[in-house]
């Protein structure tokens, strides 16, 4: 396996940062989970932008332009004979001094992983997945803002644990004034009457670019879709709900704490939007050969 790591590829062997990355001693840093479909990575130039609005959310100047990101993200996956697969873009700060200032780091550090991932079980998209809410409220936007991709993933991971010892596989986290924001690693939709909605992202939520191309692809169906503050309320009364994700691409939820959606299994429009964001995501996006 290779990775691209700095500004070259490497084998994984020797794909190693200093301990003294702002990355790792304070999650200083911004990352991006890619997929490619059929010899294609889906929604790259997308991908690339949210990255870059990212790091310059957090003052990081990305050490190389979007085109050579670019091009060091299809090198990658050649490099790799990846097809089918996930890929990992993360820009660290860099190395520094043990304080927190960020500017004693010299240069950002780009690493680029090519491999595969299968975040939950196939048979999870059939039956649905039960879901519960988190105690642990996402973070505040004038914290953290959970619009920035950043390597400060551990608000989502306390939520995941309560998950995890609550029995499920993802909880939905509430923002601070108690509105839904979304799940630990993904957005969160309802159907109600054939209308969709998902939270806006000052409630909370990272802008999904699964969750933007599920706006688009249910617009052309001539379903009403948008943004919409939502109560847990709205979950548990929903005709149906599913999460959104470049991972886990559209799952349908059987269960919000306890409460049956709709007739528990994933509802139509759930499978009809599943059906046309695979169909896109299997026939668009930029070749990697
Ligand atoms: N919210 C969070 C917290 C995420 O980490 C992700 C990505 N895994 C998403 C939503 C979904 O975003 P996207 O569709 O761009 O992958």
């Amino acid at each position: 396996m290779k990775i691209f790591l700095q500004d070259k590829l490497v084998e994984k062997k020797d794909a190693v940062l200093s301990v003294f990355d702002h990355g790792l001693l304070y999650g200083d840093g911004v990352f991006e989970g890619i997929r490619a479909y059929n010899g294609r990575v889906f929604l790259l130039d997308e991908h690339i932008d949210r990255l870059f609005d990212s790091a310059q959310a957090i003052h990081l100047k990305p050490p190389m332009s979007k085109a050579r990101l670019t091009k060091a993200v299809l090198d990658t996956c050649r490099a790799n004979r990846v097809k089918d697969g996930y890929i990992r873009l993360i820009l660290t700060r860099g190395i520094g001094s043990l304080g927190l200032n960020p500017y004693t780091c010299k240069k950002p550090c780009v690493i680029i992983i090519a491999a595969s991932i299968q975040l939950y079980p196939q048979a999870l998209y059939k039956s649905g997945m039960a879901i519960v809410t988190a105690g642990t409220v996402r973070n505040h936007a004038e914290a953290v803002n959970p619009r920035i991709k950043s390597l400060n993933y551990l608000n989502n991971v306390l939520a995941k644990i309560e998950a995890i010892h609550a029995g499920v596989m993802e909880c939905i986290l509430l923002n601070p004034q108690g509105f839904v924001a979304e799940a630990s690693g993904d957005n969160i939709f309802i159907v109600k009457k054939n209308a969709l909605w998902t939270p806006p992202t000052w409630c909370g939520a990272l802008g999904g670019i699964t969750r933007n191309t599920v706006l688009k692809l249910a617009r052309d169906l001539g379903l009403e879709a948008g943004e919409g503050v939502l109560t847990r309320y709205d979950l548990y009364t929903a005709d149906e709900v599913f999460l959104t994700g470049t991972a886990a691409e559209i799952i349908g939820v059987s269960k919000v704490d306890g409460r049956t959606i709709g007739k528990g299994p994933p509802g139509p429009v759930t499978r009809d939007l599943a059906a046309r964001f695979t169909a896109l995501a299997r026939s668009t996006g930029t070749p990697i050969a």
